[in-house]
């Protein structure tokens, strides 16, 4: 398949200029998951940086015994041309309220996720680039790639080009950070700020979650065993989301039985069925009009009662407890496997 088969523009290492960001300081504020990848990913690569922490962060430790250079954000910010601002996202508007001051004019402000841009969250000034690389996946292995000459693809966007070649410098930082090795994917703040919420609420995290406990239940509550429950509907969901990984949904397809891709494909849409679909599109309707960006901000601001009780509910669900102790039986085995093939020559 060549770029031309995408629907958008997919940039690689020969499009990236690094002298964009070669003579450049970069500030990574974090040292979270992304933030170190970046940080030690742009430094690897030659790039000068230095990394933002609070005066008290007990990972300034970690930063230093990497070899990197640690400061406060706010000192971090005033010395650097880029500030990479990778703190958790509700975290992000107190951090660049600080930094503000710094930012001169052709400084270039670049996050890994757009909410705070997008939602108004953050409104920085004209005088600086805005621009995003976010890296399909965890901050370990965005490192790890970097280490093993690969690179994990990425997304690019430019809100704001006041220097007039934003992109060009977030393209050479996605280079430096091994992204352009895979591939880096053009899009928008808006575009990749809304499909992320709305996948991980329709789909890979509320959607999933709910799908699990609701067969579970179906399951227990027709007098099943619980253990006979979680497994066919928690823990083989490892084994089809992985083929479904590797190969599409044809790959799932292919490889389970011919009865279970009958049964799928006849009983999966009366599921997941034009109810379900209605209710996706009131989803996306809510974060389209910021009315989940504005919930989510106040009940932060009110000290999330909400989460934590609908946290504590969700760990309450007796599919917990089931899988918890099914999956230390899969500990001990592993251990065993482990153990064994430790002994053989
Ligand atoms: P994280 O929670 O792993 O790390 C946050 C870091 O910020 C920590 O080092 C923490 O000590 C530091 N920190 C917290 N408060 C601070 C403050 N007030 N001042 C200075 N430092 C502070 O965060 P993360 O998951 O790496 O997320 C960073 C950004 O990357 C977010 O915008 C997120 O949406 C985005 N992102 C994350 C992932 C991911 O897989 N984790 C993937 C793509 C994009
Ligand atoms: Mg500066
Ligand atoms: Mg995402
Ligand atoms: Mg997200
Ligand atoms: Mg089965």
């Amino acid at each position: 398949m060549t770029d031309a088969d995408f629907t958008q523009p997919v940039y690689h290492e020969s499009d990236a200029d690094r002298r964009y960001v070669d003579d450049k300081t970069v500030a990574v504020l974090g040292y979270g998951s992304q933030g170190h990848a970046h940080a030690q990913n742009l430094d690897d690569s030659g790039v000068d940086v230095v990394v933002g922490l609070r005066e008290n962060s007990s990972t300034r430790s970690a930063v230093e015994a990497d070899g990197l250079r640690v400061e406060t954000p706010v000192e971090a910010a005033s010395e650097a041309d880029v500030v990479s601002v990778l703190v958790p996202d509700t975290v992000q508007p107190s951090v660049f309220e600080a930094i503000e001051p710094e930012l001169d004019a052709g400084d270039t402000l670049q996050f890994a996720h757009g909410f705070n841009i997008h939602y108004g969250q953050i409104e920085p000034p004209e005088r600086v680039d805005v621009t995003m690389i976010a890296p399909k996946s965890p901050g370990h292995l965005v490192r790890r790639n970097y280490e093993a000459g690969q690179g994990t693809p990425a997304l690019l966007a430019v809100y704001q080009d006041a220097s007039g070649h934003a992109k060009q410098e977030a393209l050479a930082y996605a280079d430096a950070i091994g992204c352009a090795r895979a591939g880096v994917v053009e899009t928008t703040f808006r575009e990749e700020t809304e499909t992320d919420l709305f996948g991980e609420q329709a789909v890979l995290c509320g959607g999933v979650a709910e799908l699990t406990k609701a067969g579970y239940e179906t399951l227990v509550d027709a007098g099943y065993s619980p253990e006979m429950a979680y497994f066919e509907c928690m823990n083989e969901l490892k084994l089809i989301v992985d083929l479904m990984y590797e190969g599409g949904l044809g790959a799932m397809w292919d490889s389970v039985s011919d009865t279970a891709e009958y049964g799928g494909l006849t009983r999966g849409d009366a599921v997941v069925d034009d109810s379900v679909r209605e209710n996706m599109e009131e989803v996306l309707e809510q974060v389209q009009n910021g009315e989940f960006a504005t919930e989510w901000v106040a009940e932060n601001q009110a000290g999330r009662p909400s989460y934590r009780q609908r946290r504590k509910a969700e760990k309450n669900h007796d599919i917990e407890d089931v899988g918890e102790r099914l999956r230390d039986l899969f500990a001990w085995a592993e251990q065993e496997t482990e153990s064994e093939s430790e002994r053989e020559p």
